[in-house]
């Protein structure tokens, strides 16, 4: 890169949202998530640079939290003490061709491994919305991408090194403690600090995306499992407005039979002339290629791009996951409160997510389907929808994302997570004195099981 496109390239880093909360921290302001609606209890931030520095830091602490990507819209990352963020500790340690893993630091993101991880042939299964955010945080809040036969993030994950709260390094692996593994890995940061991971790869393929416009809602409701069923991945984006689903978004692998044909129409949606943001009202510049243009699966699993502002920017967002099973009743159910909804909304997304067995997935053995609502930055008003959704929802025993606002109660949560009391005794184990417990925690996950 020469010395005019580095300058660009910094001022093009340099205007995006993702960057802006970190900047206005460094230059003295309070730290803030991602999205700016979260102030969190306390500025008091140790960046370690090494595992020995993780190790020594969080012995020294009574009480403290490790801090990814701050892409969580809700209080689960929040200390009234102290943060350690990895975020320094950004090596990948291994790649192992012959056992299809990459082993990383705990404070690298999807957007610095993936394009490594591409030049050398492999590529993982799939990704978020966006690239910008940690692996460790990620997996901890079981972020998912869409693809009904695809697990959320945390499902690739096949090991893991965590320094407990004696500051132990203990490590844990699918292949040699199945049972305690599936309850750590969607940890919620309540075990412990990541400080490495190992991630399932597959050989590295090429993708096409497609985006078609006003699908009718009567349309989705008669031929939902072919729509879902008809790319490596599928979202399905509407404003809630006259009864259709504003833009689909088809994510085809290249490698895979029988190929996308791309028709004209798709079950009454015309395919697009152009590349959309998922806000069709939005520049698609930030957004990843459409229009069938051949590219790179990290360049094509995430809508947006690294070193973009992703998503809307100045907003709050909310996620039901519903069993596959309720799919259609449930975006119905949301549907008949289009007139509330609507005026706070920029946007919702429904993706198909695979069942998996990690204790703190909400696909936890059943396969999901989740609706997400982007929100204008309204807390007021959308404090008071939260509720009326999740009353609609409550006969599909939802299960919110824990990175997302909701106001489902404790007790309702423990009502859908089974082995919560399970992971109440793994994060004990980690973690007798709760150190890296805060608020959030203690009222959503510890308070429950006693
Ligand atoms: C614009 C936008 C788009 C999004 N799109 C999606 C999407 O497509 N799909 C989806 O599911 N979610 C999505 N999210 C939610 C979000 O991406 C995740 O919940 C987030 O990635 C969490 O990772 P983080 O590093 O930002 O975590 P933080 O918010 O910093 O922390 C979250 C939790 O992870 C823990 N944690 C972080 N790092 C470590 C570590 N090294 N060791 C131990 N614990 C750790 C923290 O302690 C905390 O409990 C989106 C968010 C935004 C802002």
């Amino acid at each position: 890169m020469n010395k005019r496109s580095f300058l660009k390239f910094c001022s093009a880093l340099m205007g995006t949202h993702s960057l802006a909360p970190l900047l206005a921290w460094a230059g003295g302001e309070k730290l803030k998530n991602w999205a700016g609606n979260v102030e969190y209890s306390t500025d008091n931030l140790y960046r370690a640079k090494s595992f020995a520095q993780v190790q020594e830091f969080i012995k020294s602490q009574p009480s403290l939290k490790v801090l990814g990507t701050r892409h969580c819209f809700n209080r689960i990352a929040d200390s009234t003490r102290q943060f350690i963020s990895v975020k320094e500790m950004e090596e990948v340690i291994e790649l192992n061709a012959t056992a299809r893993t990459v082993t990383i630091e705990g404070g690298l993101t999807y957007g610095q491994l993936c394009p490594h991880l591409d030049s050398k042939g492999w590529a993982l299964h799939n990704l978020a919305s966006l690239p910008h955010i940690s692996i460790a945080g990620a997996c901890s809040t079981a972020t998912h991408g869409s693809g009904e036969k695809l697990g959320n993030l945390a499902t690739a994950v096949s090991a893991m090194e965590i320094v407990n709260a004696a500051g132990e390094v203990i490590k844990v692996s699918r292949r040699q403690d199945a049972n305690e593994f599936a309850g750590a890995v969607v940890g919620l940061g309540a075990l412990g600090a990541i400080t490495r991971i190992t991630l399932d790869i597959q050989p590295s393929f090429q993708m096409e995306q497609y985006v078609y416009e006003n699908l009718p809602l009567s349309e989705l409701k008669n031929h939902f499992d072919a729509i879902e069923s008809a790319a490596y991945s599928v979202s399905l984006f509407t404003d809630w407005q006259d009864q259709r689903i504003n833009e689909v978004w088809l994510k085809c692998r290249t490698d895979q039979e029988p190929a996308f044909d791309a028709p004209a129409e798709f079950f009454g949606a015309r395919k697009a002339t152009r590349n959309l943001h998922p806000i069709a009202a939005l520049s698609a510049e930030n957004c990843t290629e459409q229009m069938g243009v051949p590219g790179p699966w990290y360049d094509r699993l995430p809508h947006f791009k690294m070193g973009f502002t992703p998503s809307a920017g100045k907003e709050l967002q909310s996620e039901y996951f519903v069993p596959r099973r309720h799919a259609i009743e449930a975006i119905l159910a949301v549907e008949r409160l289009h007139e509330k909804i609507s005026p706070h909304l920029f946007i919702t997304e429904i993706r198909a997510i695979a069942a998996d067995d990690l204790w703190m997935s909400p696909s936890y053995k059943q396969p999901c389907v989740t609706i997400h609502f982007t929100w204008k930055q309204d807390w007021p008003a959308v404090s008071q929808l939260l509720p009326t959704i999740e009353k609609e929802l409550a006969p599909f025993d939802p299960r919110p994302h824990w990175g997302k606002l909701f106001s489902i109660s404790p007790a309702q949560l423990q009502s859908v997570y089974e082995k919560l009391p399970d992971f109440v005794a793994l994060a004990t184990k980690f973690d007798p004195h709760g150190k890296f417990r805060n608020d959030f925690l203690n009222t959503n996950v510890f308070h429950l099981s006693s």
